[in-house]
């Protein structure tokens, strides 16, 4: 058993019609890399960068956080490794907290909070473009609501590039950048950041949470929590036209795309990048290889149809008995 899970893992995700996924692993802290890079991902979708941050009581230097981003990009030599800057605040706190807010979620963190915080942000990207030198390292931004934040990063990334090159150290200046699109603002209006931004990540978590306005991390909603809600796959196919049609790539980062029933969901939406947990990467190529994406196409526009999340499950669940 053990061995055909490994076997599983490292094999390719292509379609029984042979459409090839691009399946990427989420990693949480540098030490989780080395098994992250032999789960059987192909590089790393999201990095989250909040364990330098999170039960801290100082904030790390550029110095380490160069040492913790290069390790990642060193795993997964020759691989795409995307990395998200602080999304701290809301359920992700230092020490000693954040000034009290009534709505931690719709208050002052990730983007908003770097914006601000300019100089605190601007050691992160300048670790980040040196760090870019050992491979091909992106750099994503999270809870990005409107284009003006991604033009006031770049101006911070190009303050940084004459800060690098004034001090004669390796870096790179063309780091591409993203943005997570997580808020239904980001997601509704998506062709406002085409211009802007390299590519496009989608944040089930965030985007449902936000979408349904449902708290993600309260356990008497966890029924309600739920991306199969038409709302949300009827946005997600949005991005993910609106991506292809301007030659942005889409990814889908959020725990959705490590669960087998929302993949085949998401195959049938378009989406050809995933990026899952690592110990979830044998079971999501189960599913793409057992499926054909053109069944996965017909069941999601049969789901992005029906009236509640209840029946988008249901029929997406038939369906994908039918074909495994
Ligand atoms: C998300 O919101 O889907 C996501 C991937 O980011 P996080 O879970 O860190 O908020
Ligand atoms: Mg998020």
């Amino acid at each position: 058993r053990a061995d055909v899970i490994r076997e599983l893992a490292l094999s390719e995700p292509v379609t029984r019609d042979g459409v090839r996924v691009v399946i990427r692993a989420n990693v949480d802290i540098p030490e989780e890399s080395d098994y992250g890079a032999s789960s059987g991902a192909e590089g790393v979708g999201l990095m989250r960068t909040e364990f330098l941050v999170v039960g801290r009581a100082s904030m790390p230097d550029e110095e380490e956080q160069y040492r913790a981003y290069t390790r990642v990009v060193k795993a997964f030599a020759g691989q795409t490794v995307i990395i998200r800057t602080y999304d701290v605040g809301g359920d992700k706190l230092p020490v000693g907290g954040f000034p009290h807010e009534a709505n931690p979620f719709l208050g002052w963190r990730a983007i908003r909070m770097c914006l601000d915080e300019s100089e605190l942000f601007k050691v992160q990207l300048r670790a980040l473009l040196r760090a870019a030198v050992h491979g091909d390292l992106r750099i994503m931004l999270p809870l990005v609501v409107t284009v003006d934040e991604v033009r006031e990063t770049r101006q911070l990334i190009s303050e940084c590039i004459d800060e690098l090159a004034a001090r004669r150290v390796p870096f790179r200046d063309d780091v591409p950048l993203g943005v997570m699109i997580e808020t239904p603002a980001a997601a509704v209006a998506c062709d406002t950041l085409v211009r802007d931004v390299d590519f496009f990540s989608i944040g089930s978590n965030d985007l449902v949470q936000y979408m349904l306005a449902v708290d993600r991390g309260n356990a008497n909603l966890a029924p309600r929590f739920t991306p199969f809600h038409p709302a949300v796959l009827r946005l997600m196919a949005q991005v993910q036209a609106t991506g292809a049609a301007h030659g942005i790539d889409v990814c889908v980062c959020g725990e959705m795309a490590s669960q087998p029933l929302a993949v085949f969901a998401l195959l049938g939406l378009g989406l050809r990048q995933l990026s899952v947990a690592p110990r979830a990467v044998a079971d999501v190529k189960r599913i793409i290889r057992g499926v054909r994406a053109e069944v996965a196409a017909d069941a999601a526009q049969a789901a992005m149809a029906c009236s509640t999340a209840r029946e988008a499950e249901v029929l997406l669940r038939r369906r994908l008995r039918a074909e495994l």
